[in-house]
């Protein structure tokens, strides 16, 4: 009889990355992919609580599976992510049909775990665990190909450093995922050759503080060395990475993007405010002034660069002059993209400790609407400029009889072919444009370049 599981997954790039590599695993465990929990006989939620809206679809999902564990007892549940903290007594109290609590990346528990239950993989068993991968951030290189059960997109994600040492007041992150910890350039680079073995074009390498990369590694290396070693990989077409830290990134970082062929004119810039005092209580470490300083010099260093930042609005302290601040940088400094939030206190973060969450609801909404109205205006200005532009693009895929792909700049790019192209790079010229995405014209795609 087949076996089915599922992996549902919420959150950051890092938890669909580490999604990947458990479906992966539990693939080589002869589990074929179920479409939902009611087919499943193996579930894993990978988790998020970073906001309370996240949490809360935790915890609903956690009620709907114990409904289906009281009609199937032997469904295995099993919960990671930022919601399985180190308090595992206390989750299993609260939720006693859980099967199986794990912290993020803790491979090693897992194995054990599974090794219990019976499931291994056909090959090696559980052995492409690394033996100390409970500080890891995914299985050793040579695993990677089994674990990823065949390429269906040209884009992977390539977690290359976990946890973060910063402490910003407001998150959870550090609590949940643990303090730094690097995979070495050999490790990354081994896994990287491997998924371009597999028709992979283009990698994101990821880290929650992506700019602290290799510091805690022999002879500390940097994120540009990194990307240095990433460049040299033959058939590999594009490098993206996320997340920076405006604290952390270094002049050399800028060079090497604006000297490194295949690294990508993108970046991630989280910002937060555009006030100095809520920065301060947020511990973000910089002011606005070298945030302004840091933007325009990698502006220059990399023209074409398209940045995208992320913004929290109504955290403690932030009366409507500071929102004023924020808004103002934002109307000068004009990010492709803001992704922006409502402050909602964590519990066990420092804010949640210090901090009064004063701003009404309603007011935290309205200042949310107001920097995504001020947003769609200058995504359209700054889109409206790519029209009549040739983009290479890297096809993902087809949604609703197009085909679609991402720019260098990351723009999301729709265009209509009667060949299949998906995984190919193409050149399309933008027809028309949009806040949200750009529509090309068929005739004139063409194939750009088989091989980077
Ligand atoms: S840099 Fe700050 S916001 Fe980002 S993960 Fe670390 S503590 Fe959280």
């Amino acid at each position: 009889m087949p076996r089915y599981s599922f992996v549902w997954t919420i959150g950051c790039q890092m938890n669909k990355a580490e999604s990947e590599r458990m479906a992966g695993y539990l693939d080589s465990a002869g589990y074929r992919a179920a479409s939902s929990f009611a087919e499943a006989d193996l579930v894993v939620l990978n988790t998020c609580v970073v906001r309370q809206s996240a949490e809360d679809r935790v915890l609903g999902t956690l009620g709907l599976l114990k409904g289906l564990k009281a009609q199937r007892p032997n469904l295995l549940i099993l919960v990671t992510g930022c919601f399985a903290d180190s308090n595992t007594e206390g989750l299993r109290r609260a939720f006693p049909h859980v099967d199986f609590f794990f912290k993020p990346g803790a491979y090693s528990e897992l194995a054990a775990w599974a090794q219990k239950q019976g499931i291994s993989t056909a090959e090696q068993g559980l052995a492409c665990f690394p033996s100390d991968s409970s500080l890891l951030v995914g299985p050793g290189a040579s695993a990677q190909h089994r674990w990823m059960g065949g390429i269906s997109s040209p884009c992977a994600l390539v977690p290359v450093i976990q946890g973060c040492n910063n402490f910003c007041s407001y998150c959870i992150v550090p609590y949940r995922r643990g303090r730094e910890v690097s995979r070495p350039i050999e490790e990354v680079a081994c896994e990287v050759e491997e998924l371009v073995e597999q028709g992979v074009k283009e990698v994101t390498l990821l880290g929650q503080n992506v700019d602290s990369y290799g510091y805690d590694l022999p002879g500390r290396p940097d994120l540009s060395d990194l990307l240095a070693e990433m460049n040299s990989i033959r058939g590999l077409a594009r490098i993206r990475f996320l997340t920076n830290h405006p604290k952390d990134m270094s002049e050399k970082l800028i060079r090497a993007m604006a000297f490194l062929d295949k690294v990508c004119e993108h970046l991630d810039l989280a910002v937060q405010s555009g006030d100095n005092d809520v920065l301060r209580a947020m511990r973000r470490g910089y002011t606005v002034e070298q945030f302004r300083e840091l933007l325009s010099a990698i502006r220059q260093g990399v023209p074409q660069i398209s940045v995208s930042t992320d913004v929290i609005v109504g955290f403690p302290g932030e009366g409507e002059e500071q929102f004023e601040h924020t808004f103002s940088l934002l109307e000068e400094t004009k990010f492709d993209v803001v992704h922006v939030a409502a402050y909602s206190p964590r519990r066990g973060t420092i804010a949640w400790r210090k901090y009064e969450d004063e701003v009404p609801f309603e007011v935290k909404r309205e200042r949310l609407h107001r920097i995504e109205q001020l947003q769609a205006g200058i995504a359209a200005e700054i889109n409206s400029k790519l029209q009549g532009k040739r983009l290479e693009v890297l096809v993902e895929g087809k949604k609703k009889g197009k085909w679609y792909g991402r720019s260098r700049s990351d723009k999301l790019v729709f265009f209509e072919d009667q060949v299949d192209r998906s995984g190919q790079l193409v050149e399309v010229r933008i027809d028309r444009t949009s806040p949200w995405s750009l529509q090309g014209i068929s005739s004139i795609i063409r194939r750009i370049r088989q091989e980077a």
